[in-house]
């Protein structure tokens, strides 16, 4: 196949596929295309690990289907390279979760997102940088350095999933996997002008995903459309009870059947909260204009309350902590991965191995956690913080009485200047804010782009439904990208 492949990586992953299913470029020529991309590009930070013998046997094998035509109906991704998260566990590369803890860490079995991805033919590039144990919202908490954002190298591409982000943003991916726990993958998206969505609690397996805060976690894509969006999600849920208890039984869904329905009459509720003093009046803009395209394409602009957003911060920050401290226990130098060198007897070990192995966020959440959870605080903290959890997830269904979707900002500014919070962990919580109660409530959620603000940063609006509302988001933010090109917009140099 001799034609030019200079622009193979300002594909979406839909056009890639049909390219691919039609010949037009062959699976080997755009793995090889993309690992070309991600080694030029290696300043930012994105990958902490590829195989080119793995993605390229893996491109073979899938340029073999494509040429013999034994592709199953249900391979719509046959050929279409992607990387994941470095929190999803593989079998062909190394998985760190972002932590010295794990360093060259080699799991025995693929994540059940990550398998089910490769059942539909995907071929995996690699492993992207994230935040230590998905603890973070800069990407400035992994052991394995920092990522640029993409449209400006001086600021942050958000965290957890940052290399995640960085990394469609400059084109090295079509496609990535992200994980999101109180934001990991809207705000990541949201800072650099991408599209991600969170499903429903419980719809993707977390079989295989490093556990962060097990009540929260949850796997979803991040990708240029929401059209692609719709593709990778379809692949990526479904029920995994043997697996993952929390998986939901319900069966697998197109998320793509529905895109392109009207959003005429529909009602997208605005919570007052989500537009107070604490936004950037960058953002407001932009989200607001956003509202506004909605409206001449026939949407309803409902105000609505979510009185306890503020309370979602500190609900949030004794919940995951907690959950956090729980699952990191299994860290302890004998099971697998980092154990100190020298130590005195087993108690020495533990501390040695957990004083080394984890960065000062991941001990400051863990000490936290076992706080909150200890004999005479449990009742003030963690159980007060479940019970306000349960009214923040009411508060959103005397919401969707109201409303179709809501819509607000994703974060309060654009993406900040690296550096600027990681002294500060209390203002990197409190950035959170617009992302947590969807979080806790376990709803989806996704955030589209939809302007730019200071510093030229892409601002990204965040779109929440009720739950199993995926293809209703999907077909909301479809409809919006339809009418709008802010998706489509590129940062200089890649
Ligand atoms: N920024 C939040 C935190 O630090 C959310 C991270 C996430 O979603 N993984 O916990």
């Amino acid at each position: 196949m001799t034609h030019d492949n200079s622009a193979l990586h300002d594909l979406t992953v839909a056009q890639l596929a049909t390219q691919l299913r039609e010949r037009k470029v062959s699976a080997v020529e755009t793995a090889q295309h993309f690992l070309a991309r991600a080694r030029t590009h290696a300043s930012l930070g994105a990958f902490l690990d590829t195989n080119e013998d793995v993605t390229l046997a893996q491109a073979r094998a899938a340029d073999a289907a494509l040429a013999a035509g034994t592709a199953s109906a249900a391979q719509a991704l046959l050929g279409v390279p992607l990387a994941h998260k470095d929190i999803f566990v593989t079998q062909d590369f190394v998985t760190t979760a972002g932590s010295k803890m794990l360093a060259n860490y080699r799991s025995p079995f693929d994540a059940t997102v990550v398998a089910k991805l490769a059942q539909q033919g995907v071929v995996t590039l690699g492993k992207l940088n994230c935040d230590e144990f998905a603890m973070g919202s800069a990407n400035e908490n992994s052991a394995f350095g920092k990522v640029a954002n993409p449209w400006d190298a001086t600021r942050t591409p958000g965290g957890s999933s940052g290399g995640s982000a960085a990394a469609v943003a400059a084109r090295l991916v079509p496609a990535a996997t992200g994980t999101d726990t109180g934001g990991s993958i809207r705000q990541p998206a949201s800072f650099c002008g991408i599209t991600g969505i969170k499903p429903t609690y419980g719809r993707a397996s977390r079989y295989g995903m490093v556990a962060f805060a097990s009540s929260l976690d949850q796997a979803g894509p991040m990708a240029r459309t929401a059209e692609d969006c719709a593709l990778l999600l379809s692949a990526m849920c479904g029920p995994d009870p043997d697996r993952d208890s929390t998986s939901l039984d319900v069966p697998e869904e197109n998320f793509s059947r529905s895109l392109t329905d009207s959003v005429h009459g529909l009602r997208i509720g605005v919570p007052a909260e989500f537009f107070g003093e604490g936004l950037a009046p960058d953002v407001r803009a932009a989200v607001e204009a956003a509202l506004t395209q909605y409206e001449k394409l026939g949407a309803r602009l409902v105000p609505i309350s979510l009185p306890r957003t503020e309370l979602s911060i500190p609900v949030y920050y004794i919940i995951a902590p907690a959950e956090a401290s729980s699952n990191l226990s299994r860290f302890d130098g004998v099971k697998f991965g980092h154990r100190a060198e020298k130590y005195t007897d087993l108690i020495d070990m533990y501390k040695k191995t957990r004083a080394e192995g984890f960065g000062d966020e991941v001990k400051r959440r863990i000490m936290i956690g076992a706080y909150v959870l200890s004999h005479g605080y449990y009742d003030a903290y963690y159980l007060q913080a479940q019970k306000i959890r349960r009214m923040i997830a009411d508060d959103f269904q005397q919401a969707f009485k109201q409303c179709d979707v809501i819509a607000g900002p994703v974060a309060p500014t654009v993406a900040w200047k690296l550096g600027d919070k990681s002294e500060d962990p209390v203002a990197s919580y409190l950035a959170d804010i617009f992302t947590l109660p969807g979080s806790l409530a376990g709803l989806p959620g996704m955030s589209i782009p939809v302007g730019f603000g200071a510093g030229e940063m892409p601002v990204g609006m965040q779109l929440i439904g009720n739950y199993m509302q995926e293809a209703k988001l999907l077909n909301v933010a479809h409809r919006f990208q339809q009418a709008t090109e802010w998706h489509s917009a590129k940062p200089r140099g890649f």
